[in-house]
């Protein structure tokens, strides 16, 4: 274990997960400090506003003393320069993520040198799970206990309210 390497995990947590949070909490214990970096890509489109996905990170990794949340715009090669950390962190569910993290990985190792990426696998019950398929079951009324931090649940009730899917059913 090197306590002295200062790790980025970028993403959109566009919400976080449970599968976002293990990667954080397994990344937490190896490097000593971690920074959440959340995309704010105007060319992405996304479910929630960049300060909901940076509130809902803040919020629930309140308990990890050595990660903090921040935002960064533009490329993450040029932000990791500005920030002089070179570590990133990316999780990887299955096979599936591969071909995408490998290229993005190469990429930003061709556009800087000094970047390595370093992959880490949640708990198999994490596997499946993935912001966008948290968001369509929330808009058809799913039970999201297990699979994301309590705010997280609490906000998709609030953007996604359940009389959506009861409208289908009267
Ligand atoms: P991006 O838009 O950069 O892919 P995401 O928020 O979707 O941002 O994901 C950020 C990182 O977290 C990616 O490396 C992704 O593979 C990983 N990730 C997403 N969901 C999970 C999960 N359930 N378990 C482990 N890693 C995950």
């Amino acid at each position: 274990m090197n306590k002295e390497i200062f790790a980025v995990y970028p993403g959109s947590f566009d919400p976080l997960t449970n599968g976002h949070l293990d990667i954080i909490t397994r990344a937490s214990k190896l490097f000593s400090k971690i920074l959440i970096a959340v995309t704010d890509n105007c060319n992405k489109k996304h479910s929630f506003s960049l300060n909901e996905r940076l509130e809902l990170v803040q919020e629930s990794t309140k308990n990890l003393e050595n990660v903090k949340v921040v935002s960064f715009s533009g490329l993450l090669a040029d932000y990791l320069e500005q920030i002089n950390s070179f570590v990133l962190i990316r999780g990887l569910r299955a096979i599936s993520d591969f071909e995408y993290e490998f290229q993005m990985t190469l990429m930003n190792r061709t556009l800087n040198k000094k970047i390595e990426t370093i992959f880490l696998i949640p708990d198999q019950s994490y596997t499946f799970l993935s912001s966008s398929m948290i968001k369509e079951v929330a808009m058809l009324g799913g039970n999201m206990s297990g699979l994301v931090p309590k705010c997280v649940a609490e906000k998709l009730e609030e953007k996604f309210p359940k009389h959506i899917n009861n409208e289908y059913t009267k």
